[in-house]
């Protein structure tokens, strides 16, 4: 096992970003009152029935922090470390996520704290049906809509969507994305989270003159978004010389074969021991020399003891929050661009978005209808936040949140207060 990421407090790290671009932004504090806290946390007991005939206690958690723009979204973690501030800071995230690509979505998320590794599938299904069922007065196509994210897939909306829909009395797809396709789900959003990012790379080094068929590319976390972002800039002709997963990492001076690598990951379920690739640590991971680092598992990798070790000249923040404020200073102070999580990784979102007009329509688009769309969106999105960094001379992940917050600001502003 490789070391565990440190756990910092990452509604705390929600908190003080918020701060430093609602100050930037000279945000009025009446304003910073009505969208800064979350609108409504769940936490729900979820006993299940476990395949030795014993009852296992779970607790999970909902979060909505934001309905002002639309309905909350938000995807569901299954994770040991899942705690009530994690999920309150990803829904915070979640909203400035929204608005920075221009959805008509609020943010919110869920997760239940629970070990999916040493669980059955039919534990896994029973304890997703019974949190459905606890967390079923917040959800609905209209009001909050799932998704998947850490050790959650497409079958876990399945059932969330029986579930939903069974105690409704009517098929109801819309009140989850990241569905599989015969259940209304969308082409392309098993790999829109990889997509995004890959095209907010691609603009990042457009910005910076680094040609990206001859960069240099280090992977942490081998899942949904950082496989699929791997394999898009393997394909691009970058050379993405190590990976990492939550067993270990590996390196090739000369690149790593990515398809390959996928294909041993989904056999074995590990990286480790891949043919012609050394073993590193997860330390010597994020201080190796490349072009481009992409932190794609979890929160806080990144912290004040460990971020001068980085060398890499981009960070793409296909995670949500691997990077902490203090690292953020020690990397802007060495001159590192990072593409914020709240930009970077919003391709997900971005073709949820695009699976739930679908549903709403009954009528499902081409992939690559879905891929240029989705194009347009992060790219559009890039080009607003690099004017907001250049114009008002602060860093991408302030000029991030700027944007998003001054959206829901506007939103919330226009809607007034209730009663
Ligand atoms: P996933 O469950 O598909 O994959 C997670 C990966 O992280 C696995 O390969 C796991 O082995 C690895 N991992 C776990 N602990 C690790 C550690 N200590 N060191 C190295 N690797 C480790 O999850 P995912 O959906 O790819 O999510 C990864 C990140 O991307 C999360 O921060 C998530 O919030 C974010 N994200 C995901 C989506 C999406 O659509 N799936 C969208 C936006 C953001």
């Amino acid at each position: 096992m490789i070391t565990e990421i440190a756990k910092g407090n990452a509604y705390d790290v929600a908190l003080e970003n918020f701060d430093t671009a609602a100050d930037a932004m000279e945000l009025d504090n009446d304003i910073r009152e009505m969208i800064k806290y979350p609108e409504r946390v769940l936490m729900v007991t979820v006993p299940v029935r476990m395949d030795n005939g014993h009852i296992h206690r779970f607790e999970g958690y909902r979060v909505q922090h934001s309905m002002v723009r639309g309905p909350a979204k938000g995807g569901i973690r299954y994770h040991p470390q899942v705690t009530l501030d994690e999920v309150k800071a990803l829904a915070t995230w979640m909203t400035w996520k929204c608005a920075v690509v221009n959805i008509p979505f609020g943010g919110a998320k869920g997760g239940i704290t629970c070990d999916p590794k040493h669980m059955s599938l039919r534990e896994l299904e029973r304890m997703t049906r019974r949190y459905t069922s606890a967390i079923l007065p917040l959800i609905g196509p209209e009001r909050d809509i799932p998704a998947p994210d850490v050790y959650t897939n497409s079958q876990t909306m399945a059932w969330i969507m029986d579930t939903y829909s069974m105690t409704k009395g009517y098929p109801i797809p819309g009140v989850v994305t990241g569905k599989p396709i015969s259940l209304g789900g969308s082409l392309g959003r098993n790999e829109a989270t990889g997509r995004g990012v890959f095209y907010t790379i691609q603009c990042a080094c457009e910005h910076l003159n680094i040609p990206l068929d001859h960069a240099t590319v280090a992977v942490q976390g081998f899942g949904n978004a950082g496989s699929i972002t791997a394999q898009l800039l393997h394909s691009a002709g970058a050379k993405v010389i190590a990976v990492s997963d939550s067993t270990g990492c590996v390196y090739s001076k000369n690149g790593l074969d990515i398809p390959e690598l996928i294909h041993m990951k989904a056999l074995c379920g590990h990286v480790q021991g891949f043919p012609e690739s050394e073993p590193i640590s997860a330390a010597e991971l994020l201080a190796l020399k490349c072009d481009i680092l992409v932190p794609a598992a979890l929160e806080n990798t990144i912290r004040a003891d460990n971020a001068s070790a980085v060398k890499a000249k981009i960070i793409a923040e296909a995670a949500n929050g691997p990077l902490n404020p203090a690292a953020d200073r020690i990397l802007e102070g060495k001159g590192v661009f990072v593409i914020p999580d709240i930009l970077c990784n919003a391709g997900g979102v971005t073709v949820s978005y695009f699976e739930w007009v679908q549903d709403e329509q009954h009528l499902f688009w081409e992939a690559q209808d879905v891929y240029d769309r989705l194009e347009r969106v992060m790219k559009t999105a890039f080009r607003e936040v690099l004017k907001v960094q250049q114009d008002r001379k602060v860093p991408m992940r302030i000029a991030a949140n700027m944007l998003g917050i001054g959206r829901v600001a506007e939103a919330v502003q226009l809607r007034s207060i209730y009663p």
